[in-house]
């Protein structure tokens, strides 16, 4: 993907230096002081606070593991700032106004609205606060643990998790609640799914429309987006950490059933054709 010197997006709340309990990066002690006393003469607000609460101890890192967190975070920035603009555009044509979420970068641990997150909750969307959470390491896990590499794998997880967002905007999530509370486990663990792959069909619309508007996108790109939609199939993941596959406890969908949603959006663009909750849908 053609990414750098392109637009960054605003809409990150960047808590990276600050969860190892807010030395590592910036500042140190006087940067504590400084923020405390901001706070008590009232020019502070309440985040700045929370961000002092010290959560998990963090590695130090070198020189060139924080240039490359650095990069991964302009990166992240960049695809943000076109699902902005895709988004925004789409919305606008259905005669609707899109509302952009923040992405929260955090590093190990932080809070959101729908509790704790941690690195090993792995990169969520919350409806409650309307966020989506990305710890960048999960790029470097990507790469190593799932071998999904090149930039576009990450970018596919970024549009996937907007398109957690796109759903709470049409108001697919509310829908969802409503369902979890009247069905059994099993029975939503289907409907979660489903959600999961329209998420992934969205993501797939948006690489068409980023495409169309701004040719920043090559073949391989796609490609690099499929094989992290492989690789994190519920089907793969099972089988990788269990030993076998239960299909009744998949949430998020089988690595061909990802894949065929993800293709699907970024070759037809077609919002009407994301109906992954229709009676016989793949
Ligand atoms: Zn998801």
């Amino acid at each position: 993907m053609q990414w750098q010197g392109r637009r960054e997006s605003d809409n990150v709340d960047d808590r990276r230096g600050i969860s190892g309990g807010g030395l590592a990066v910036g500042g140190g002690v006087i940067g504590i002081i400084f923020i405390l006393a901001k706070f008590l003469l009232g020019n502070g607000d309440i985040n700045d606070l929370q961000q002092l609460v010290p959560q998990q101890q963090q590695q130090e890192m070198t020189v060139e593991q924080k240039a490359a967190d650095d990069k991964e975070a302009s990166f992240v920035r960049v695809v943000l700032a076109d699902t902005e603009d895709v988004w925004t555009k789409i919305f606008n044509d259905m005669g609707r106004t899109y509302t952009k979420p923040t992405l929260v970068l955090f590093r190990d641990a932080t809070t959101s609205g729908c509790g704790n997150a941690s690195s090993s909750s792995g990169p969520f969307y919350c409806p409650v606060d309307q966020e989506v959470y990305i710890d960048l390491s999960f790029a470097k896990q990507l790469r190593d643990q799932f071998g999904a590499s090149g930039d576009f794998a990450m970018a596919y997880v970024v549009a996937h998790e907007v398109g957690h967002h796109v759903q709470d905007l049409l108001g697919v999530t509310k829908k969802m609640q409503q369902i979890q509370q009247q069905v059994s486990e099993t029975e939503y663990n289907k409907y979660s799914v489903r959600l999961e792959l329209q998420a992934d069909f969205y993501a797939g619309v948006w690489a068409h429309y980023d495409q169309k508007m701004k040719n920043v996108i090559d073949p391989n790109d796609i490609n690099e987006a499929l094989t992290a939609a492989n690789a994190i199939g519920d089907d793969r993941l099972q089988q990788e950490y269990q030993g076998t596959v239960t299909p009744d406890s998949f949430t998020h969908g089988t690595s061909a059933q990802r894949m065929y949603w993800f293709r699907k959006g970024y070759e037809t663009g077609d919002l009407s054709q994301g109906n992954t909750f229709a009676a016989g849908s793949y």
